[in-house]
């Protein structure tokens, strides 16, 4: 007699699947005629549409009048052609390096979502393994735990306690319970509760799927054309810098009209030439460089912080980073190795006693362990030779441990079949299974956190157990307790392991060693005025003795437990926090509680988290970071940083690349303002003095763009300075002039206005008769190369004879280029005329060549009065 098949395996047969999973040849067949599981994404702005959209701003709009305004002119025999082809050149720079930039912040992003690809476990070949969400093909096993973004249309062929937020698809927010039974056919997603659906997450419970649909045939395929559409959002330093470039915008266009009326109303200049004037040096007053500047910065610290393992979903977020005072870290894993280990375990009415390298069938400690292999999910296995471990860390060092008695989880089941789950999560703290015993009956196990677990016991033998359980925890142990009972009768479905008392079977200590680099890390953190919270399930003396070990908490701090702090109110917490160091028995609704009262203290903080339950507190948090690792996909989705390794350095070196990208905004604020005003008020004065234009429009306009928005992209990659992170961390709420930047620049305009219009004078009244091609000469050199030194002094807060000068070569190479092509405009012949240049006598070089010099020594002695004087109030303090 043949057994009809199961409901699953009619399934299984119907996508030509079996419970080993597909074969890599199978699945090699199925990708090359269906493809890749993905959504298509929309199209791309062509070049076309990007070069109008450049074009229509302020700037190319007040250039591109310029260039018509001049071709007229040119046509009409009043000027040269040498101007529209100038100004028309510097437009077409200007509209390439903006589309240049954008495409390189574009390419750093795209970069990224590669990164954050999903991944997914399936069984194929007969092998559990992690896979790509993208190389799945119809007919593959998926396994889904909670947390997984389901990656593929599936249906059900096991289901624990298994629920899924079906939003995206449905708009209910309420989780639906899923099962693995057949029934009838319908269209309505929300009614198919043995099928699950690619884009919806599971809140609970896990299962086995195999799938249906891919890409764009599965259900969300259909509806949407593209998901994921990250929007680009203006970061606060972006706003405050949008707003300081508006009025820069308006200074410059007043100063335009200014010099347009002097010049046309009282110094008789023709309207043509007036209105070019005025145009070009409204363009050269204009820092339109600057956004720019703050996109190609923020999106190179992307890169450089993805280099470092720390990869921002979120490019808004890399401000953000530099301002962390606070990092509230999960422990296991990230504080620690998750290298765990079973040390020691104890018996009731037994000593506790350290874990025996070869433990006999007959001994307490494998009847102990024979509890907790039962109730375990975690799989070493060999895999083509090399040995893989799947599941969670606590759990592995169960099986590790098993090892020293030569059995498997496989030799326990054969013997105790599993019949249903009750999943761990941390909420809860423990998890249950059921097994049929030989004899007929159901033994249920329970194991967890000994204070949620579920024991019958006497006072005395309580007392006990917290005895042996606080001993443990002394010592850095996670403590997991075991227990079980044997029923008649098969509890209810699903199975709920709270509620059902057991019988203490015994105790296991697990240790896991702190990570060497994150003490480092930790106290490189309090060093740069940031402070370390460690937050983690385990228990209280556990939590204590391993923050004590790693240098977060003294023995005189107090550890505070989710119990507690669920009796302190809003305004008790907040008032409270900034002295509780660790948080341990916290369950993820407290970080929510944790974070909002750091903030309210007007903190910026970061905190971690893996789990599903972790996701609203990583969404609450200022800077939110999942674990790349261990992290769930809803963890993922809702975090701004992801740690690829894991590691609490990796946000410490995050930490340190988000302020110095911060400090490379200011000092391109700096370099790029200071001079403009002074351009302003030399044009202004010497048209109003009737001295004749200081610079004709182009000259004003190759300034602009040689001398300043070059130079000026170049400060971005400058690296960190190592003092970034021996000083307290700058708050995001404070104005971008804090910190003396509006004394710097307005000191450097002063410099720069008193120099110019020295040199210029000079030139015009006593080195030349009153030659204003020579004068112009000289001004133009003095201030082109005068401006590029000075951000040898700019670009480091620490004095000239400490910088190396190695550390970003393209800023040497860039700088050394752009000077070279400044002196050959303005010195080689039949070049230098249709500029609008001069050949300049020996004493006139000799002056140009000595006041290059000037600003940045000026800068320079500035920088070291001022870091003295911070020496000495730090010193007073
Ligand atoms: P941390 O919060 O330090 O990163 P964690 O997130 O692993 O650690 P939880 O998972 O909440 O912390 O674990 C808390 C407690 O739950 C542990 O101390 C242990 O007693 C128990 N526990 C952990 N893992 C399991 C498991 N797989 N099965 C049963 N109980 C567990």
């Amino acid at each position: 007699m043949t057994n009809s098949p199961s409901y699953p395996e009619k399934v299984l047969a119907s996508y030509h699947s079996n419970e080993q999973g597909l074969t890599t040849k199978e699945v090699g067949a199925r990708q090359q005629k269906f493809g890749p599981n993905e959504l298509q994404a929309g199209k791309k702005n062509g070049l076309f549409r990007q070069i109008v959209h450049h074009l229509s701003d302020i700037t190319s709009l007040v250039l591109l009048f310029a260039v018509l305004l001049s071709t007229y002119l040119a046509v009409s025999g009043a000027e040269k052609w040498s101007q529209p082809l100038i100004i028309g050149s510097i437009l077409a720079l200007n509209v390439f390096i903006s589309i240049y930039q954008e495409k390189s912040a574009e390419k750093a992003l795209s970069a990224l979502k590669n990164m954050n690809v999903h991944e997914t476990t399936v069984i194929r070949n007969g092998h559990r393994q992690t896979i790509e969400a993208t190389d799945l093909v119809v007919g593959d096993l998926v396994v889904l735990t909670a947390g997984d973004h389901v990656p593929a249309d599936g249906k059900l062929l096991t289901a624990n306690n298994l629920t899924l937020n079906e939003a995206v698809l449905t708009g209910e927010s309420e989780p639906v319970q899923k099962n693995a039974e057949p029934q009838a056919p319908t269209t309505e997603i929300s009614q198919r509760f043995n099928e699950v659906f690619s884009g919806t997450g599971v809140v609970t419970g896990n299962g086995l799927m195999v799938i249906s649909a891919i890409g764009m045939q599965t259900e969300i395929g259909s509806i949407a054309t593209l998901l994921n559409t990250t929007k680009k959002q203006a970061t606060p330093l972006q706003e405050k810098l949008t707003i300081l470039s508006k009025h820069l915008t308006s200074v410059a266009l007043l100063g335009g009209l200014l010099i347009f009326i002097i010049g046309f109303f009282f110094r008789g200049f023709d309207l043509s030439a007036g209105l070019i004037m005025g145009v070009s040096l409204a363009v050269a007053a204009v820092p339109e460089t600057l956004p720019i500047i703050v996109t190609i910065s923020l999106s190179y610290g992307v890169i450089k912080m993805a280099k470092k393992n720390a990869i921002m979903r979120r490019v808004n977020a890399v401000e953000t980073v530099g301002s962390i005072d606070v990092i509230a870290s999960d422990k296991t894993g990230t504080l620690t190795q998750n290298q765990m280990t079973v040390t020691k375990y104890w018996v009731p009415e037994n000593l506790p006693a350290d874990t025996s390298s070869v433990i006999s069938p007959d001994s307490d400690e494998f009847q102990l362990m024979r509890f907790m292999g039962l109730a375990t999910n975690a799989e070493i296995k060999e895999v083509d030779g090399q040995t893989v471990e799947l599941g969670d860390s606590t759990e592995l060092a169960i099986l590790r441990w098993m090892e020293h008695a030569q059995t498997t989880r496989m030799d326990l089941e054969k013997e105790y079949p599993r019949l249903a789950e009750d999943p761990f999560d941390s909420t809860k703290k423990l998890m249950g299974t059921l097994h049929q015993t030989p004899s007929g009956k159901y033994l249920l196990i329970v194991k967890g956190a000994i204070d949620r677990l579920p024991f019958q016991a006497t006072d005395k033998q309580k007392k006990e157990v917290k005895h042996i359980n606080q001993q443990f925890a002394q010592d850095a142990l996670r403590v997991l307790a075991v227990g079980y009972t044997l029923l008649d009768e098969k509890p209810a479905e699903p199975l709920d392991a709270t509620k059902i008392p057991v019988k203490l079977a015994g105790l296991i200590g697990i240790i896991d060693p702190p990570r060497p680099a994150a003490i480092s890390a930790i106290r490189k953190a309090k060093t740069a005025g940031i402070t370390t919270l460690m937050i983690t399930g385990d228990h209280p003396e556990t939590a204590k003795a391993i923050a004590v070990q790693m240098g977060i908490a003294t023995p005189a701090d107090q550890v505070i437990t989710g119990a507690d702090l669920r009796q302190l109110s809003e305004d008790e917490l907040q008032e409270r926090a900034p002295t509780i160091k660790v948080y341990a028995r916290v369950s993820p609704a407290d970080k929510i509680r944790i974070v909002k009262a750091w903030q309210a203290n007007g903190s910026t903080i970061a905190m971690t988290g893996d789990g599903v339950n972790d996701a609203p507190a990583i969404k609450a948090a200022d800077v939110g970071i999942a674990m790349g690792k261990t992290g769930t996909d809803v963890a993922k989705e809702a975090a701004d940083m992801i740690l690829v390794d894991d590691n609490f350095e990796t946000i410490v070196a995050a930490i340190e690349e988000g302020r110095t990208i911060y400090q490379n905004i200011l000092k391109a604020v700096e370099f790029l303002i200071g001079v403009n005003f002074a351009q302003l008020f030399l044009m202004i004065f010497a048209v109003a003095m009737g001295w004749g234009s200081p610079l004709l429009a182009e000259q004003l306009l190759l300034i602009n763009i040689l001398a300043d928005g070059i130079p000026g992209f170049y400060i971005c990659r400058e690296v960190a300075e190592g003092h970034q992170m021996r000083r307290a961390p700058i708050s995001r709420h404070s104005s971008i002039f804090a910190d003396g930047l509006a004394q710097r620049v307005f000191f450097r305009a002063l410099v720069f206005t008193l120099l110019t219009l020295s040199i210029f004078s000079l030139g015009l009244f006593v080195l030349s008769n009153q030659n204003l091609a020579f004068a112009r000469t000289m001004l133009f050199l003095v201030l082109a190369l005068g401006s590029m030194l000075d951000i040898y002094v700019i670009k480091s807060r620490q004095p000239f004879s400490r910088q190396t000068l190695v550390e970003n070569p393209p800023l040497n190479y860039g700088l050394a280029g752009t000077m070279l092509l400044v002196i050959s405009l303005a010195t080689v012949p039949g070049l230098r005329e249709i500029f609008g240049f001069t050949a300049l006598n020996g004493l006139a070089w000799l002056i140009v060549l000595c006041s290059i010099f000037i600003p940045g020594l000026l800068l320079e002695l500035r920088k070291r009065l001022a870091l003295r004087q911070d020496a000495k109030n730090a010193a007073l303090k």
